[in-house]
Order: structure tokens, then C-alpha cells, then sequence
């Protein structure tokens, strides 16, 4: 087609996807941000250099923020978007947190434009798992743990309570697996998410598999015994 350009959001979208599109579709793929409860898409988009969206800055004033403590943080650290609208009427907008969790930074970009720019909307804060003062997302302990040699994609993470502390479980699939296997994933999961967990091992099938959206966190906190 004679399409130069193709806009894409209302959902997140990774890198690979956007070669897989520009591939396929012979185009420039770009990431388009909004909320309803803002405007719509629009928020926010990518110009040609693909080098974060740009905020409509005369629209909003962007901030983000620690999402436990509320704090503003520094441009290039992920927190909790929030916006305040400035042309809104009938429905302010002031310090609305979105639950998107994504880093700004207000670099002059090559295209010449000087707005704020947001990065990809790396998850929600809803997702995130507090442990012992730890932020944690479910996200990425799976990512570590994949990357463990025979290691299945079926796992939950149990929310418990020990000795009147959180811990984690770590349940996954993994028939006769060795001392030195064990210790290398809670290893991993130590140096790369910075939480100690307690692995447990099931038989393949051993886990219970779900119709719809997997279920991978499993919070037991108010059922265990303290
Ligand atoms: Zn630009």
C-alpha cells in the first residue's frame, strides 16, 4: 500500500512487535498513549525518530511519581504517571494518578520538538507486588525465571505470611530437581528481583491451568497461620 505511517495503542506494544508491523506492512509503526478518563488517545505520541511519545505539553502538565510514597522522581527513573489537564472544563483533572507506570524526560528530541517526552508504558501499578519494602512485578520474576535451563512456563507466586513477615513462594513444574538446581533459581531471583523466595517443586501437570488469563499470583497472607 501506499501507507507511510500506522498508529498504534490502546494496548502495549513491544519493539518486536513494532519490527514485525514496519516488516510486514512495509510502514513506520508508531506508539500512540491516552486515557479515557483524560482524553482519549492523543495524550501522547511518537514522532518519526521512535525515540519516546512526545506529550501534548500545552494540554497537560506531566509528572511521575513513586507510586508507594506518591514523590516525584527524577526524568529517567519509572514511577506512576500523573497528569493535570490545563483546558479540561467541566471535568478538572488535577494530580490524576493513571496506574501506568513509565519514565519522562524533557530532552530537546532530534525531530527539534522540545515537549516532554514519555517513555512505552512498561505495566501497571495494580501488578506490583510489595515484599518486605520491595517492589516486585510478577513480570519479571517469570522473566528471570524462563531464563533457567528446563524451566516450564507454568509458575505461580504465593503471597504468605512467616514468623509475622511476608515471604514468597515460588511454585513451578520441575520433576527431580537437583540441590544445585534449586539454589541457582533462588539465586537468580535474589540478585535480579531482590527478593528471597522459597521454591516449591510440583510434578508436570502439578499446577492448576486456567481457562482464560493465567492466574500467577496467589495471595495467601490473610489465610496463613502467622
Ligand atoms: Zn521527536
Amino acid at each position: 500500500t501506499s501507507m507511510r505511517y500506522g498508529i498504534f495503542g490502546a494496548e502495549p506494544w513491544s519493539e518486536e512487535m513494532r519490527q514485525t508491523l514496519e516488516q510486514t506492512f512495509n510502514l513506520q509503526a508508531l506508539d500512540i498513549y491516552g486515557l479515557s478518563e483524560i482524553m482519549g488517545p492523543g495524550v501522547a505520541m511518537e514522532c518519526q525518530e521512535q525515540a519516546g511519545l512526545h506529550i501534548m505539553d500545552d494540554l497537560f502538565i506531566t509528572e511521575v511519581v513513586d507510586p508507594v510514597t506518591g514523590e516525584p522522581l527524577p526524568d529517567g527513573m519509572v514511577g506512576e504517571l500523573v497528569f493535570t489537564s490545563l483546558k479540561k472544563k467541566t471535568l478538572p483533572i488535577i494530580r490524576y494518578r493513571t496506574g501506568d507506570l513509565a519514565s519522562i524526560t524533557h530532552k530537546v528530541c532530534a525531530c527539534g520538538r522540545t515537549t516532554t517526552r514519555m517513555s512505552r508504558v512498561k505495566g501497571r501499578t495494580d501488578d506490583m507486588l510489595i515484599i518486605r519494602g520491595v517492589n516486585v512485578f510478577p513480570s519479571e520474576i517469570e522473566r528471570v525465571l524462563l531464563q533457567q535451563p528446563d524451566v516450564t512456563p507454568h509458575y505461580q507466586i504465593h503471597l504468605v505470611r512467616k514468623a509475622g513477615l511476608d515471604a514468597v513462594e515460588l511454585h513451578i513444574e520441575f520433576e527431580n530437581i537437583s540441590e544445585r538446581q534449586m539454589r541457582s533459581i533462588c539465586d537468580a531471583i535474589k540478585s535480579e528481583c531482590l527478593i528471597s523466595i522459597d521454591l516449591v517443586c510440583h510434578p508436570n501437570q502439578g499446577l492448576p491451568r486456567s481457562e482464560g488469563k493465567a492466574v500467577r499470583v496467589v495471595d495467601r497472607r490473610s489465610t496463613s497461620l502467622v
